[in-house]
């Protein structure tokens, strides 16, 4: 990445300023490489060439069966390569390479999902007047913008851009600052599917810079962003400002409640997944941890144990968490976990960094806390690193009160074998998804996922994006 270039209508491009940031990375702390810094004239270049390819171009063109045929070719190009990409993205996000290949395949179902996907968008017809037919037909917004974070960029490539795709928007994507470098092969390998110019535009650089002129930018007629709740909010008041719409996915603080009936033997190692998965950069990790008060000593004590044995290393030692994506936020971890601390919340268990982890890395350990005080800074705010922290509670209604005493609301998971029980949580716990006996952080392509309040709004996933990338038109024949 010696000369960083941006992917503009189908061809690499030079910044037409010519600002670049360093890319560092997460396992070794070193720079290695430079992408664009774009500035508005980037923006305005990528949102044009979108533009023309919706407008008058080759993609505006395509039916939907031919849109599904090349998203499906995408993904198998995507499984033709997945070493390479794993690679890259490892050494990009510090995941343990397993993981990053695991991330590579659920990428390419993405566009596997959404190719077969994309002729089975059907319109409808309403009952009207005598003499009238009404037909309902999805239509694509025209220019979508994406704008990604670092956590899980090659996921989230596919997430945003294979349902945006299969409806038939053209799109401009610019990744996190932090991560982008999967994107930008990606991009390219999308030409070789058989995406035509313009309808896959990468641009690189600050948030603040281009990914503000993005949502701002009167070109684009739909945005889709993920990310924190500080910047989600400046997406969408950004987007009034042009009267759009976006979806908005911010993160979340996802309970899993425990109750005395469930199963221990299963819950306990996907509750100590669900949060050192990503190192916990996940935003529907699951970071607090309610448990039954009866039981609570005992599942606090199997937890600290597996706790314990968790191991944190750099990518190629392939351990159970990579190091955390940048100094400044293995920082913001490190200043979460020790303000709890000096306010006096106990620490049951902490993970192991592994010997031969580069001194220079962003590593943190994965540390359990409880009991927590349900107001305190660590049970309240989303920490975005591999920290767990158990609260008792004393009945159903308590469980419920207390799951729901959250400003986020993205994913929850009740451990109960009453099944009476897990209807009623259900149906009483705000949450996006609700996992019963299991917990899917980022799992379920197939499955609508999105939030309530502070972790946002809107749907990706499922059938339900191609709803969000979407407009309807309705459309009144008066024949007599
Ligand atoms: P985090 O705090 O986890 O890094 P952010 O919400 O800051 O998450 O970043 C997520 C994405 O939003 C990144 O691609 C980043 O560049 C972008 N971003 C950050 N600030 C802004 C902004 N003011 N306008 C538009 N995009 C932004």
């Amino acid at each position: 990445m010696s000369d960083p270039k941006n992917f503009i209508n189908g061809a690499w491009t030079s910044s037409v300023d010519g600002g670049t940031l360093d890319v560092f990375e997460p396992a070794t702390g070193a720079v290695i490489g430079q992408i664009v810094d774009s500035s508005q004239a980037d923006v305005d270049a990528a949102v044009k060439a979108a533009r023309d390819a919706f407008d008058t171009g080759a993609w505006g063109k395509t039916t939907a069966i031919e849109r599904g045929r090349i998203l499906q070719r995408f993904g198998d190009l995507i499984l033709r390569d997945a070493d390479r990409l794993a690679e890259c993205e490892a050494r990009d996000t510090g995941k343990p390479v397993t993981v990053a290949r695991n991330d590579i395949i659920a990428l390419a179902r993405y566009f596997e999902f959404y190719g077969g996907a994309a002729d089975k968008l059907h319109g409808e017809t309403v009952p009207y007047l005598a003499g009238y037919t009404v037909t309902v037909i999805p239509e694509p917004h025209g220019v979508t913008g994406h704008i990604l974070p670092w956590n899980y960029p090659a996921q989230m490539f596919g997430r945003t851009l294979a349902p945006a795709l299969a409806v038939g928007n053209a799109t401009v994507l610019k990744p996190a600052e932090d991560a982008c470098a999967t994107a930008l092969l990606l991009a390219e390998l999308a030409t070789e599917a058989g995406f035509p110019a313009g309808a896959i535009n990468v641009i690189t650089g600050r948030g603040a810079a281009s990914g503000a002129a993005l949502a701002a930018h009167p070109g684009v007629d739909f945005m889709s962003f993920t990310g924190s709740p500080e910047v989600g909010q400046i997406i969408q008041k950004l987007c009034a400002d042009h009267y759009i719409t976006c979806t908005l996915e911010l993160g979340g603080k996802s309970p899993q409640i425990v109750f005395a009936d469930a199963d221990l033997d299963a819950a306990v190692p996907v509750i100590v997944k669900a949060i050192t998965q990503n190192s916990g950069q996940t935003c529907s990790a699951g970071s607090r941890l309610l448990v039954e008060r009866s039981i609570y000593d005992a599942v606090v004590a199997r937890l600290s144990e597996a706790f314990g044995k968790v191991r944190v290393g750099a990518p190629e030692a392939d351990l159970d968490c990579g190091p955390i994506i940048t100094a400044k936020q293995k920082t913001r971890v490190l200043g979460f976990i020790e303000r709890a601390k000096a306010a006096g919340v106990q620490v049951l268990a902490e993970g192991q960094i592994a010997e031969g982890a580069p001194a220079e890395g962003f590593y943190v350990k994965p540390t359990l806390f409880g009991p927590t005080p349900r107001d305190s800074e660590i049970a309240r705010e989303e920490v975005f690193g591999p920290v767990l922290v158990a609260l008792p509670f004393d009945d159903e209604d308590d469980a419920i009160r207390l799951a729901n005493d959250t400003d986020y609301g993205l994913v929850a998971a009740v451990w109960t074998r009453d099944g009476a029980r897990q209807m009623r949580l259900g149906r009483k716990v705000r949450t996006g998804q609700l996992f019963v006996n299991c917990y899917g952080a980022g799992a379920g392509i197939e499955l609508p996922f999105g939030g309530a309040g502070k972790s946002g709004h809107g749907r990706e996933k499922g059938f339900a994006a191609l709803h969000d990338f979407s407009k309807t038109k309705t459309t009144v024949f008066n024949h007599g």
